[in-house]
């Protein structure tokens, strides 16, 4: 029985120093000290030896147990003691970066834009976009049949139903629903089937412009655009008016605005003439106030649109679109 606890002794202590962790020294503290572990089954058996026997034996099991006991505390102690060195926190590791957003060049210009009319008393309003082929083009005098739709393809919803061109359906809706005067501003996405180049996207930004009330006169047109260009180019840049062509205004007109880089000059930036073209403009064509249900013999007004991405571009000094919707970090990041 004594050659017997010293293989055992022998067995256990082999096992105890080969264990990986706490589940295995569980294991083992179950087989050799449980309730129904070795040492306990041995300790069982003492019942069968002789009176002389009984005390020697009994004493040799329990100082095996003892020294199991031990052994196996140890060997927790160590798994505990080592994992606070795996967790240890190094304080001199530099901490993550933690990146700040910008705002959109496009959404600059949008609010930009919107601050200057709302100071000029002008309101904001939203439209959809997914728009009725009627407010789209037949509320703006531009009946099925019109040339002018050939340069605004869109994407069709259904016949009559597409995504719309321009902001200016805004124009129509507004005048159904409110009696003069309106002032307002609506800016948003525009959609045509153009092809991707510098200077086109299908999708885009356009602002539009609306006043309407008693004796609106061209003059009203030309102070309110002279004041939005000063604020949004600059004091030195100088405003032109040329005759232009859209089918909801007469007379329609096309502004330009002096070219920043050579002060008007002519450089390769405006094509050598000094000028850059940034937005159509006119009083509203009689016919559009007419379908909106308002008296055009009482009642006048101007309207104006412009692509918000070209503001941009000529304000950031900017020579391709798509970098407006590319993503780069690197040019988005530019715009504080
Ligand atoms: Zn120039």
């Amino acid at each position: 029985m004594e050659k017997d606890m010293e293989s055992l002794k022998e067995k256990f202590h082999k096992k105890i120093a080969s264990i990986k962790d706490r589940e295995e020294l569980q294991r083992i503290r179950n087989e050799y000290i449980g309730r129904k572990g070795i040492v306990a089954q041995m300790l069982k058996n003492i019942t069968l030896l002789s009176s002389e026997e009984k005390p020697r034996v009994g004493e040799l099991l329990n100082r095996i147990k003892r020294d199991f006991q031990k052994a196996i505390a140890e060997k927790d102690r160590e798994f505990l003691t080592e994992k606070p060195v795996e967790e240890k926190i190094d304080i001199t590791i530099p901490g993550k970066d933690f990146m700040l957003g910008t705002i959109h060049p496009i959404e600059l210009i949008l609010k930009a834009t919107e601050d200057i009319f709302l100071g000029m008393g002008f309101c904001i309003v939203d439209g959809p976009e997914v728009e009725l082929d009627y407010y789209n083009f037949e509320a703006l005098n531009i009946p099925k049949d019109h040339p002018a739709r050939d340069d605004q393809d869109s994407f069709y919803i259904t016949p009559d139903i597409l995504l719309r061109t321009q902001t200016s359906p805004m124009q129509v809706r507004i005048m159904e629903n409110q009696p003069p005067p309106v002032r307002i501003i609506s800016a948003g996405k525009c959609y045509r089937r153009d092809s991707i180049d510098n200077t086109h996207t299908p999708m885009f930004h356009q602002i539009e412009g609306l006043a309407v009330d008693k004796d609106i006169s061209m003059a009203d047109l030309k102070g309110v655009i002279i004041e939005f260009c000063k604020q949004i180019f600059g004091k030195d840049r100088i405003t032109r008016f040329r005759p232009g062509y859209f089918p909801f205004v007469e007379p329609g007109v096309e502004v330009d605005v002096s070219c920043g880089l050579c002060k008007g000059k002519g450089c390769q930036s405006c094509g050598y003439s000094g000028w850059l073209e940034i937005m159509g403009a006119g009083m509203v064509h009689p016919h559009v106030l007419e379908m909106a249900g308002y008296n055009a013999q009482k009642y006048t007004g101007f309207a104006f649109g412009m692509g918000a991405e070209r503001i941009a571009m000529l304000k950031y000094g900017i020579n391709d679109i798509r970098l407006f919707f590319e993503n780069d970090l690197r040019f988005l990041t530019q715009f504080k």
